[in-house]
């Protein structure tokens, strides 16, 4: 039984395309086997589940050639499938089995479908049922309606049903037998469900109707062979977007992944919970399929809750879900997810036993489960449980635990997610240590290049300091200055100065023209006096004014003018020719000094970051802050790739500094023999 061992992570960082959907390669491939003409499919996923449903159909006679491992040519040169000459094994794949039973009902032939012992305890009821409706002959051997099926030859009419559960499998079942029905099926759902074989029908010129919850499909219409891109898997990204979006410091892209909206239901979750989430749509190549590019970047997530209606949209998530939301403050509830107690595992008992082994206080329900987050996470050894989904969703989980993790049994992974365990090392940035809540990424090595590689080192030792507003990195900079001797340069004050001037002046920024003139004819003046940066704007300084409402307000607006940043730069450059410093700001490791080798990123829970701005007087809101400063498109605030990722939350300020110092010393920094932490 092959296991995985999982060392703890600080952040996940990277830019993935995640492999081709499932859903839709199964599909595809029963399609364009039934299709009249040849069909490329680029994008395949070679998953085992969809390796089954290819080799099935070549045994019922199809012509599939595997060109590579994700681009298939099948054309069905019979114009009809054959018998089989033995059962044909679904493996693990419950779609597959209900998929095929659809088009195998209606043949002329007789086929068993077998698969594998967890596929062998999942209900055929809800097919059979409605199938023997259409005149199947098809019977479960299995005890209380389990598989091998076994299905004779039948003539189907078309019939008028209503789902008693929202099952995209039972919908498309029916669908695929009504082609090959007399007459007209109609089906109506309770609720939308993935509506792939609507999609790829109208793809193959079989045009289902949609009238309101009702599908109609006419019988007897002939499919002709088109070629298909299948995007990305929405349920493999699912794993990153959800660990990325709930480790802060994280940022990952994922590029060309299928967003068709009756899948994405995680990313409404998700957004609830706080995550920052981008989605930019890619124009499609004319397969009915929505595509696009997520950017998901980190951030503390808080608690929600989870209906019956938004189930259907993110069924295939809710293990993931479950295992981020122990890592978000306070309670998550999942409710009205039955169904996936007859997943590959009862999906609700095995994540409930597994986040118990992470030591996560969890309830569970008979519907769902209530998750209490917030809390440590302890390295576990965790069973997948033969399911592919709960080995993922733990991996997540163990990357933010006290130690190594390991989970058992994770052969299973490759029937959705080949290489998924190769990914989680590429994208867990790098060896890990944690020490008391304390986590520093080791990726000090080598000196990096700046983005284009033509950055030059500052003249003298900079240490880059990035984090949002009120993480702590003000307080911790000034001291770590102190205690190495050098300049302490609050970048943040420039913005605030100019910002100030132009209140003074009454320029507003919005209004490009008159902004541009009135920065142009300041003078502005950056210079270290004291060991520290001091701005005047035309020979004053703006002193606490600088910290006014009025400047917290606009601060950011400002800041966000490209414009100005450009402007700028060689000013906040120069001050390393003759000074050693710690610099502070959102872009002083990304953009302002990308090659110094010393950057850390300070972060802390928004709302301690909340708590310390009260104290200090200031009431804006820090969200509203981080999201004018993240979203803007000149120097965004990011973590840099190669900076040391700080979670000053419950550290004090001088166990802050005395780990950076530690950090810097083992970096090379010249740090004076006795540096001076009160
Ligand atoms: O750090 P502080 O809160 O004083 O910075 C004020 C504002 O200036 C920030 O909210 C941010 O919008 C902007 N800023 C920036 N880039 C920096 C430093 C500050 O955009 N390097």
């Amino acid at each position: 039984m092959k296991s995985f061992s999982i060392a703890p992570t600080a952040r996940l960082v990277g830019e993935i395309m995640v492999p081709g959907d499932k859903s839709i390669s199964h599909r595809a491939v029963m399609l364009a086997s039934l299709a009249h003409g040849p069909t490329e499919l680029t994008g395949f996923l070679p998953s085992e589940d969809c390796l089954c449903t290819l080799r099935a159909f070549q045994a019922l006679g199809v012509d599939i050639e595997i060109r590579d491992p994700t681009t298939l040519s099948i054309e069905n040169r019979w114009s009809r499938l054959c018998p089989a000459m033995e059962a044909l094994d679904c493996g693990n794949s419950g779609t597959m089995m209900r998929l095929i039973a659809g088009i195998l009902a209606g043949q002329t032939f007789h086929s068993r479908l077998v698969g594998d012992a967890s596929l062998a305890k999942r209900p055929m009821g809800r097919i059979i049922e409605p199938l023997e409706k259409m005149g199947a002959h098809i019977r479960a051997e299995g005890e209380r309606g389990t598989p091998p099926l076994i299905l004779e030859p039948a003539e189907l009419h078309g019939i008028d049903y209503e789902l008693p559960v929202a099952s995209a499998q039972v919908k498309s079942c029916l669908l695929l037998a009504g082609l090959n029905a007399k007459g007209v099926t109609r089906i109506l759902e309770p609720s939308p469900t993935r509506d792939h074989t609507e999609r790829l029908l109208a793809h193959f010129d079989a045009r289902p109707l949609r009238e309101g919850r009702s599908i109609l499909l006419q019988g007897g219409l002939t499919l002709g062979g088109r070629d298909l891109f299948i995007p990305g898997d929405f349920s493999s990204a699912a794993f990153w977007i959800a660990g990325t979006a709930a480790i802060p410091g994280s940022e990952i892209r994922i590029r060309s992944v299928g967003l068709n909206p009756t899948r994405t239901g995680l990313l409404n979750v998700l957004l609830r919970m706080g995550a920052q989430i981008e989605e930019s749509v890619e124009e499609g190549r004319g397969e009915g399929e929505p595509r696009g590019s997520l950017l998901i970047r980190g951030g503390k997530l808080r608690g929600t809750k989870i209906e019956k209606a938004e189930i259907p949209n993110l069924i295939d998530e809710l293990p993931v879900l479950g295992a981020i939301a122990a890592l978000a403050e306070g309670e998550t509830h999942i409710r009205g997810a039955e169904e996936l107690r007859v997943k590959e595992c009862d999906r609700i008992r095995c994540m409930v036993e597994n986040l118990r082994r992470f030591g996560i206080p969890v309830e569970e329900l008979p519907d769902g489960m209530i998750v209490e987050g917030g809390r440590p996470i302890r390295a576990a050894r965790v069973s997948s449980f033969g399911d592919h989904r709960v080995a993922m969703a733990c991996s997540i989980l163990a990357l933010q635990a006290d130690g190594r993790s390991r989970i058992d049994d994770v052969g299973c992974v490759d029937t959705s997610y080949p290489g998924f365990f190769r990914y989680l090392e590429k994208l867990s940035q790098r060896s890990a240590e944690a020490v008391e809540g304390w986590k520093e990424v080791l990726s000090w090595t080598q000196p990096r290049p700046g983005p284009a590689g033509t950055e030059k080192a500052p003249r003298r030792p900079v240490v880059a300091i990035d984090g949002p507003s009120a993480s702590g990195k003000s307080t911790v900079a000034r001291l770590l200055a102190q205690a190495l001797g050098i300049a302490y340069c609050n970048s943040g004050l420039v913005y605030r100065a100019i910002t100030w001037a132009l209140i003074g002046k009454g320029v507003a920024v919005e209004r490009e023209l008159v902004f541009k003139t009135a920065v142009r004819q300041m003078k502005i003046e950056c210079r270290i006096e004291g060991n520290e940066l001091h701005v005047w704007i035309d020979g004053k300084e703006p002193g606490q004014e600088a910290r006014s409402p009025a400047v917290n307000a606009m601060v950011s607006r400002v800041a966000a003018s490209a414009w100005l940043r450009k402007r700028l730069l060689p000013t906040f450059r120069k001050l390393a020719d003759e000074h050693s410093l710690v610099m502070e700001g959102r872009d002083i490791g990304t953009t302002v000094f990308p090659a110094t080798w010393y950057k850390f990123y300070i972060d802390a829970d928004p709302k301690v970051r909340e708590q310390r701005r009260k104290k200090q007087g200031e009431t804006d809101s820090i969200e509203d802050r981080d999201w004018e400063d993240r979203s803007r498109p000149a120097a965004p605030l990011r973590c840099a790739a190669d900076a040391v990722f700080l979670d000053s939350t419950g550290m004090s300020v001088e166990d802050v500094v005395r780990r950076m110092i530690e950090a810097l010393r083992r970096r090379g920094f010249p740090v004076p023999k006795r540096p001076y932490v009160p």
